[in-house]
């Protein structure tokens, strides 16, 4: 677990939990810190955050510790927290919110490598509709060579390439991987969501 105490901030409280409850969809204030989510969380233990630790922070108003931890970055989206919730609280749309929140305020990740991820994701999803799973690694990967390269770093990009194409390999092998890039009918309708979401909360 985190060893910091969070703190309770007065003026931040209410309009942290506010905002995270619209945007999430989920009553924060519906836990009553059983912790029977922790039990499951599967990157908990890793992160020293679980969630209903996460919650506590939006509840106490802590912003800092809230936008700027590894629960929020590592979240698997397993939803094993929010079935076992009693209160049905799907942590997993909170880590979300999060991230998006953390985006939007241009703080520094504390995990470049998983933010560059998520990017590749949301842009590859954008893009076709649905993700696919060559598209998705060719755009981090062109965004960590570009990094790397900026950095004189070409030792990096050469191991970068060997380990993608090992895991490329294995992943086609075991039918994870598809070469052939399915995209859904209607791809305007998922563009004209991301439109909205981003005149929505400006992300
Ligand atoms: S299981 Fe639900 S009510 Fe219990 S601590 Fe976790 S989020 Fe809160
Ligand atoms: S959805 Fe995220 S927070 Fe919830 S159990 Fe899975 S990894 Fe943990």
């Amino acid at each position: 677990m985190s060893a910091k105490t969070l703190q309770y901030e007065a003026t931040s409280a209410k309009s942290l939990l506010q905002e995270v409850a619209e945007r999430s969809g989920q009553n924060l204030l519906a836990c009553y810190q059983c912790r029977r989510c922790a039990a499951g969380c599967p990157v908990g233990e890793e992160t020293g955050v679980t969630p209903d630790r996460l919650i506590r922070m939006v509840l106490l108003g802590d912003k800092e510790e809230a936008l700027s931890n590894l629960l929020v970055w590592k979240c698997v989206a397993c939803y094993t927290c929010g079935t076992r919730c009693p209160n049905n609280i799907q942590t997993a749309r909170i880590t979300e919110t999060l991230k998006q929140m953390s985006k939007a305020a241009h703080l520094e990740p504390l995990r470049p490598r998983i933010a560059d991820f998520h990017n590749a994701f949301m842009q590859a999803t954008e893009h076709m509709g649905r993700f696919n799973e060559i598209e998705g690694m060719r755009i981090y990967e062109t965004r960590t060579a570009v990094k790397e390269m900026k950095s004189g770093n070409f030792g990096a990009i050469v191991d970068e390439i060997k380990n993608q194409a090992k895991l490329g390999m294995t992943m086609m092998k075991k039918k994870r991987m598809h070469l052939k890039a399915d995209q859904v009918k209607n791809k305007a309708e998922v563009k004209a969501l991301y439109r909205k979401a981003r005149q929505g909360k400006g992300a």
